[in-house]
């Protein structure tokens, strides 16, 4: 029998597993190596609604075990790696994986492909914890996903005024889920166009759609914006 094909598959969302599942399905050539920070999917889609309203949907809907998702599939086809990928050597044909972060020393090894998919999508500041409040729209890594969503929960909660920077599919989403919810005052901002039947419905729902350059928006003094507008 030939040796099987070493698949790398790099992030274990939404791209991740697709390609992982329909490449078992495809072929039996393949023994696939999927690495991810957590061991959960992570349904990001519905962020906008239960980061706003947490009872509208339980964790059950939105962390999904990734290892029970490949469950019927036998230990030389796939394997799942909980880790996060931090180099790529093609001379070499391998990645270097390490398994903790924060302040113990982190765990690293290696792993050699034959092929490599890199799925490993894109985070924001935001998502990070960098600028502002932190709201996970994407996973962060090693499972403080879970927490974060609870902070963003709380802070949503506690705040009188919100700007939301940017008004495209996201933004206006998550203006629609915090009108809809109780509570004060909500704004929307951004930099650039919004439909004007987003524009009507979220003005109906008590928001402020408030359009403005870019680089107003970054070099704005929040309290005397908000003081001006609100007037
Ligand atoms: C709030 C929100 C709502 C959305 N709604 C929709 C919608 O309704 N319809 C739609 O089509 N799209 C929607 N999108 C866009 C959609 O979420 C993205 O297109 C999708 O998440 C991209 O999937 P992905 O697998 O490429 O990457 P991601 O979802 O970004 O996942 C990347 C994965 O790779 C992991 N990873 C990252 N770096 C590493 C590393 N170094 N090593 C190992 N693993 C790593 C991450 O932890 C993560 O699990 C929405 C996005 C947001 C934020």
């Amino acid at each position: 029998m030939s040796k099987p094909i070493s698949v790398i598959v790099i992030g274990g969302s939404h791209a991740g597993l697709a390609i992982s599942q329909k490449l078992l399905r495809q072929t039996s050539r393949a023994a696939i190596t999927l690495i991810n920070p957590s061991d959960e999917y992570y349904f990001n889609i519905a962020a906008p609604r239960f980061i706003v309203k947490p009872k509208s949907l339980p964790q059950s809907k939105y962390f999904y075990s990734i290892p029970e998702a490949f469950r019927e599939y036998p230990a030389g086809a796939f394997a799942f790696v909980k880790g996060l990928v931090t180099k790529i050597d093609y001379s070499s044909k391998s990645v270097s994986v390490v398994f903790s972060v924060g302040s113990g020393p982190a765990i690293a090894t290696s792993f050699v492909f034959d092929y490599l998919v890199i799925a490993s999508g894109s985070t924001t500041p935001a998502t990070l914890g960098q600028a502002g409040v932190r709201l996970p729209f994407k996973a962060t890594a090693f499972e403080d996903t879970r927490q974060a969503i609870y902070q963003g929960q709380e802070m949503l909660k506690l705040a009188k005024r919100i700007v939301i920077g940017g008004a495209g599919p996201l933004g206006v989403e998550l203006a629609g889920e915090l009108a809809e919810a109780e509570g004060s005052k909500k704004i929307t901002s951004e930099n650039g166009t919004i439909t004007p039947t987003a524009e009507k419905w979220l003005t109906l729902f008590g928001c402020l759609v408030w359009f403005f350059k870019g680089k107003d928006f970054l070099t704005y003094e929040a309290p005397k914006f908000l003081r001006g507008q609100m007037r």
